[in-house]
C-alpha cells in the first residue's frame, strides 16, 4: 500500500512552523508496513490544494492530510477534496451536537462559521474529536482512501492513534514492520560500516540502516513480517552476525541511550556512582538525572571548574595540581577518586580537559582525561583527544565517560 502525507498550511512554506505532522505520521505509517512515498505541503489555497489533491489522487492508495479543517475561510482541506472527488458534504449530525454542547457548556452560541466543521463525505467514516470541533473525515474513492485530520497537535495525535491508526489497520494488507536498533559506542560508523559491508548490502528482511550521532552509531535492523514473532525470527540470526563482528562496541539497544544503560546496569548490580566534572560542566550530571529512577544510582554530581574548587571539593591535593596541572591524568584520577571516597560510593567519573576554543595550560584543544574510580580497586583513567566545537567535545567527553562505566 503506498501512502502519501500532505501537510496544509501556508504557515508551514513560510517557514513558521515545522512540519512535524509528517514525521510522526510517516513513522507511525511505518510500524503500520505501511510505505509513504510523498510528503507534500501545500499552503491554505484552492487551486494549489487541488493540484496536490488530484495528483495524490493519481499515485497512491492512501493520503492523509493534516490541518485546514478549522471554521474559517482559509480552511479548505475538506471542501477541495469533496470538490475534485465529486462529493457534496452532508451534515454529520452527532458532530454538530457535539459542537453545539462544547459551545452551550462555556455560555455561548456557535458562531455561523463553524458549521461546517460538521459536514462530512457521503458514505466515508468520522472520526470523533473529543478536544476539539472539528472531526477527523475520511472516505475512499476509485481505490484511493483520503484521511482528513485537524492541524492542532492534541487534536491530531490522539484522533490518529485512537481512530485512523485502526482504521489504516483495517484497510492494509497484513504486513507489520519491526525495528530493533542496536547502539554502539567507541567505533565509528565508515569503521563499522566497513566492516560488515556486504551484510548491510544483501541483506533485504531485515534491512540494516546505520545513523551515526554525536559519537554513537546505531544500526537498524527493520523486518517486514506477517507478525511480530515472525519479525524477530528474521531479525534474530541476522543480529547474531552483527554482534560477532562488532559486539564488544554494543552497548544498548532499541530506546536505550548511553545514560539509560548506564541507570539500568547499576540499578540491577546495585551500585551506586557520583561524577565530578570540569570541562563537561554538569552535563555527565544533567544526562544521568534525565532518566526516571537516576536517583536510586547517583548520589551527586560536582562541578569543579577551578583548581582551587577541584580540591575543596574533590580533594585533590594541591601540589598534585601544581606538578600534573589540571588537564592530566593524575588529576583525572585524584578527582575521581576524591569524590568516590567524599560520597561513598561504588563508581566515581570525572571529567578535565580543553573544550576549546583557547587552549588551557598549553594542552591542546579536545585533549581529555576521563577518570574512573571503583571501590576496592586503583582508579583508571583514559586519554581522550576529540574534535569538533565545544559543544561537541563536552557531550563526547561526556558519552565516553558514560561509556567507560558501561564496559
Ligand atoms: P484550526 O481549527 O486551529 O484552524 P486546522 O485543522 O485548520 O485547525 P491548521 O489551521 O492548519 O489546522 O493548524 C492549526 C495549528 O496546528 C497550526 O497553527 C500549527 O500550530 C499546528 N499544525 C498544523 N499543521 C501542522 C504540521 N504539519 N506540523 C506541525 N504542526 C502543525
Ligand atoms: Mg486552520
Amino acid at each position: 500500500m503506498r501512502a502519501e502525507l500532505v501537510a496544509v498550511g501556508t504557515e508551514i512554506l513560510l517557514g513558521q512552523i515545522v512540519d512535524t505532522h509528517s514525521a510522526y505520521l510517516s513513522s507511525e505509517l511505518s510500524k503500520l508496513g505501511i510505505g509513504v512515498y510523498y510528503h507534500t505541503s501545500v499552503g491554505d489555497n484552492w487551486d494549489r490544494l487541488k493540484e496536490v489533491v488530484k495528483l495524490a489522487a493519481s499515485r497512491s492508495d492512501v493520503v492523509i492530510f493534516s490541518g485546514g479543517l478549522g471554521p474559517t475561510e482559509d480552511d479548505l482541506t475538506k471542501e477541495v477534496v469533496a470538490e475534485v472527488l465529486g462529493f457534496e458534504l452532508v451534515e454529520h449530525s452527532p458532530s454538530r451536537k457535539f459542537m453545539e454542547d462544547m459551545f452551550t457548556e462555556r455560555g455561548l452560541s456557535v458562531p455561523p462559521s463553524n458549521y461546517k466543521q460538521a459536514l462530512v463525505f457521503p458514505g466515508g467514516r468520522v472520526f470523533s474529536n473529543p478536544n476539539g470541533t472539528a472531526p477527523g473525515v475520511a472516505v475512499t474513492h476509485a481505490g484511493t482512501t483520503f484521511i482528513l485530520l485537524p492541524g492542532p497537535p492534541t487534536e491530531l495525535y490522539p484522533m490518529f492513534t485512537n481512530e485512523a491508526r485502526p482504521f489504516l489497520e483495517e484497510i492494509s494488507p497484513g504486513e507489520i514492520v519491526v525495528s530493533n536498533v542496536l547502539r554502539f559506542y567507541g567505533i565509528g560508523e565508515s569503521h563499522l560500516v566497513a566492516q560488515m559491508e556486504s551484510l548491510i548490502r544483501e541483506q533485504t528482511n531485515p534491512t540494516i540502516a546505520p545513523l551515526a550521532k554525536e559519537g554513537e552509531v546505531t544500526l537498524r535492523l527493520t523486518a517486514k513480517a506477517q507478525d511480530e514473532e515472525e519479525a524477530r525470527r528474521l531479525i534474530a540470526p541476522v543480529k547474531e552476525k552483527i554482534i560477532a563482528i562488532a559486539g564488544r562496541f554494543l552497548y544498548a539497544e532499541d530506546d536505550d541511550t548511553l545514560e539509560v544503560a548506564l541507570v539500568k546496569g547499576l540499578r540491577e548490580k546495585k551500585k551506586t556512582v557520583a561524577f565530578v566534572e570540569s570541562c563537561t560542566g554538569g552535563l555527565l550530571t544533567e544526562m544521568v538525572t534525565s532518566v526516571p529512577g537516576a536517583s536510586a544510582v547517583l548520589q551527586g554530581g560536582v562541578v569543579a571548574y577551578s583548581a582551587a574548587t577541584k580540591h575543596k571539593l574533590a580533594d585533590v591535593p594541591n601540589p598534585l595540581i601544581e606538578e600534573h596541572g589540571t588537564i592530566s591524568m593524575e588529576t583525572s584520577l585524584a578527582m575521581a577518586e576524591g569524590i568516590r571516597k567524599r560520597l561513598d560510593t561504588d563508581y566515581a567519573l570525572s571529567t578535565t580537559g580543553v573544550a576549546g576554543p583557547d587552549s588551557v595550560e598549553g594542552k591542546p584543544i579536545g585533549l581529555v582525561y576521563i577518570g574512573i574510580a571503583e571501590r576496592g580497586k586503583p582508579p583508571r583513567s583514559f586519554r581522550l583527544d576529540l574534535g569538533g566545537s565545544r559543544q561537541k567535545i563536552q557531550i563526547r567527553a561526556a558519552k565516553h565517560a558514560l561509556f567507560t562505566l558501561l564496559e
